[in-house]
């Protein structure tokens, strides 16, 4: 029977004995992941698992729970990874929200999750970081041979949430179709060969380590060495036997810390690819001064895949996510008419493909009010298309600052401060005001030891932006929040300074 995504990765193995993973513990061959996923999806069968049912899974970072992510692919059902980070409070919602058949745990939150999934009628079996648990010796008992169940292109192979950035997750639908085209469009614009090597030390319940980072080693036939988590001395002591690296911007902040990082300890690597987040230009040009290597910055989003990428050959222009990938088409669009905007205009990014997700689930209304009638689904980020087709991100339309009537892009009040001498980083965000609506406010991450003060940003400011743009108060802190994946919270610190002005 032929299974639409899992065909296609079978189609790749370059041969049974080339490696897959790579652990501190041992290596997996492309052999033994045929091998394990099918004793795993033999496993979740047995259970009473069918094509559809959704399997939730918050376990920590190990090979075996990718071969649970792949083992659900083959058994047709739902793969549905959750943060390991959520508290039982948080797994309520998306529990009762997405009704697994099957609840997949780490055996230590294994009581408390039992109390909640029998509220919904679900099974609960447990995985281990070392790769033991219930659910592994059921697998045991299994043949090595499963036999895929039947999944077309636009059957769900998953359900993943968003980060929960600007407000309550919600649950992409992804499509066998979405995650396949996805991740052979990204091993062919990005090079990748059965003789690649990544680094992974992201997390693998966000479609950055998940579906771009494995899938494109699936596709590929490469291998990966799968890290626990980031650590830069990890990291750099691997690269001599590494090819590649996939990362948020913080790894590459924090590579840069590390005196270790030089030309020498990157001789055999060929690529280093950015996203989830935006990456300073700074950081980018520090990266390259430091390596030779060019960051190679892209765009996506949990509903869409990737969306953008800079090229391989070409240009990797600092600041910018690139260009439309093959097969993506990307318009800018007037956020409040919804007319179409020429070049250079920011606006609403919008995006089409094979790459879009099918909808929210169980969330008709909003499905139907972030998708276009010509298909376009709409991303929720502002950018622009510059005259060389560079896709610029100028931030997202939740984070837009609006005072005294006037529109403020915080991206470009931010570069302003960012660029000044003493600044580590900062993030601009609107806080209500009784006057103006919201009041422009600056938080800043300066340089240890650096004497920058609140009058030296105002007077450097003065002649660059105009009055309404220029911050109301400048405040300084230690460092941003950020979740998992790098990015800024700016709910957070738009919630910390609410009674700023009042
Ligand atoms: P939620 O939708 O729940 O608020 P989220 O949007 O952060 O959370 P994700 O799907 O993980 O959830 O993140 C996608 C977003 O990340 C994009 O919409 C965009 O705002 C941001 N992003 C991804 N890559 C980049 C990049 N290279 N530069 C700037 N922003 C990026
Ligand atoms: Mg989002």
């Amino acid at each position: 029977m032929s299974n639409h995504l899992f065909d296609a990765i079978r189609r790749s193995i370059a041969a049974d004995d080339a490696v897959f993973i790579e652990t501190a513990e041992g290596r997996w061959t492309y052999g033994d992941m045929v091998e394990w996923s099918g004793r795993i999806a033999g496993a979740i069968d047995t259970l009473g698992v069918r094509p559809g049912d959704r399997v939730a899974v918050q376990v920590e970072k190990s090979a075996e729970a990718l071969m649970l992510y792949l083992a659900c692919i083959r058994c047709g059902a739902v793969y549905l990874p959750l943060n390991t980070a959520y508290t039982l409070a948080e797994l309520d919602y998306f529990i009762s929200d997405a009704e697994p058949r099957l609840i997949v745990t780490d055996p230590k939150a294994a009581d408390g999750i039992k109390t909640i999934a029998s509220k919904y009628g679900a099974l609960v079996e447990t995985l281990d970081e070392r790769g033991g648990g219930s659910l592994v010796e059921l697998a045991n008992d299994e043949t090595p041979d499963f036999v895929e169940a039947a999944r077309m292109a636009d059957d769900l192979a998953a359900i993943l949430y968003t980060s929960g950035t600007t407000g309550r997750s919600k649950g992409a639908m992804l499509t066998h179709a979405n995650l396949l085209s996805n991740a052979l469009t990204l091993r062919d614009c990005w090079r990748f060969t059965p003789d690649d090597r990544l680094i992974h030390a992201l997390p693998i319940f966000h479609t950055h380590g998940l579906f771009v980072a494995t899938n494109v080693i699936l596709t590929s036939g490469a291998s990966m060495f799968l890290l626990p988590k980031f650590d830069p001395a990890q990291i750099l002591a691997l690269m001599p036997r590494a090819t590649t690296l996939m990362g948020v911007p913080t790894f590459y902040v924090r590579l840069l810390q590390h005196e270790g990082l030089n030309r020498q300890v990157v001789a055999n690597m060929r690529l280093f690819i950015s996203g989830s987040a935006p990456l300073l230009a700074d950081t980018h040009r520090a990266f390259q001064e430091r390596t030779g290597h060019a960051i190679l910055e892209r765009y996506g989003m949990t509903e869409t895949n990737m969306n953008t990428s800079n090229p391989y050959d070409g240009e990797r222009m600092a600041g910018t996510v690139g260009f439309p990938l093959p097969g993506v088409t990307l318009r800018i669009s007037e956020p409040e008419t919804g007319e179409i905007l020429e070049q250079d205009e920011t606006g609403m990014i919008e995006v089409k493909g094979p790459n879009v997700f099918k909808g929210y689930w169980r969330m008709p209304e909003k499905t139907k009010a972030e998708f276009r009638d010509d298909g376009f689904f709409l991303t929720g980020d502002l950018g622009k298309i510059d005259p060389q087709g560079y896709v610029h991100i100028i931030g997202r339309g939740k984070d837009l600052v609006i005072s005294g009537g006037y529109n403020i892009y915080p991206k470009e009040v931010e570069s302003e401060i960012d660029q000044l001498p003493g600044v580590v980083e900062c993030a601009v965000i609107g806080v209500t005001h009784p006057d103006f609506g919201e009041g422009v406010t600056a938080i800043v991450v300066k340089q240890p030891g650096s004497s920058l003060d609140e009058r030296a940003i105002r007077d450097a400011l003065g002649d660059r932006l105009a009055r309404y743009k220029q911050p109301k108060q400048i405040i300084f802190v230690d460092d941003l929040p950020r979740n998992t994946m790098g990015k800024v919270q700016k709910n957070v610190l738009r919630e910390r300074y609410c009674n700023l002005y009042t």
